[in-house]
């Protein structure tokens, strides 16, 4: 009985962790998603426990580094905090197109339907990226057939640069 109730926790537990980190890596400039592991910021020799703060969503190559302590554990209690920042404020597909448009070389907008803008609505509002409007093309289907640009502002530079770097937290 016991082991099916702590088997039970650990499935929560993990969900938890896995879903506080989009399903990826919360290394912000990693973010891989094809697999993740779930790693203890304190190892669990130390420990011996599995607890919400001290679980954090790695890929195998940045578990290996934590492993290794190339990244140490203030930095990875640093980005587990950030991540339920970021998480709380955007979608997941929010911030995959923040971060897409952030690897763009500088000056370089991304082509976006205008009918789906609404769906990044809250990353135009706050400004860390741009809406550029073409002028009114053909309309299909009452749907705007040129698409419209987004571009990343030095204000959402400067996010990622923060949540790479520092603890934003509450
Ligand atoms: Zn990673």
């Amino acid at each position: 009985m016991m082991t099916e109730q702590r088997e039970k926790i650990l499935i929560q537990l993990r969900r938890r962790v896995l879903v506080e980190a989009g399903h990826r890596c919360a290394i912000p400039t990693c973010r891989e998603m094809s697999t993740v592991d779930i790693h203890h910021i304190v190892p669990w020799k130390e420990g011996k426990e599995h607890k919400y703060e001290n679980l954090i969503a790695l890929c195998p190559n940045c578990h290996r580094m934590a492993d290794n302590e190339k990244i140490d554990r203030k930095s990875l209690r640093m980005y587990k905090n950030n991540l339920r920042f970021l998480y709380d404020k955007y979608t997941i597909f929010e911030i995959d197109v923040l971060f897409d448009l952030n690897k763009l070389p500088d000056d370089k907008a991304m082509q976006f339907p205008s009918y789906l803008i609404l769906l990044i609505k809250r990353l135009i509002e706050t400004g860390l990226i741009e809406w550029i409007q073409t002028p009114q093309g053909v309309t299909i289907g009452g749907m705007k057939a040129n698409p419209d640009y987004i571009k990343i502002t030095s204000k959402g530079q400067e996010y990622i640069k923060q949540i790479n770097t520092e603890d934003v937290g509450y």
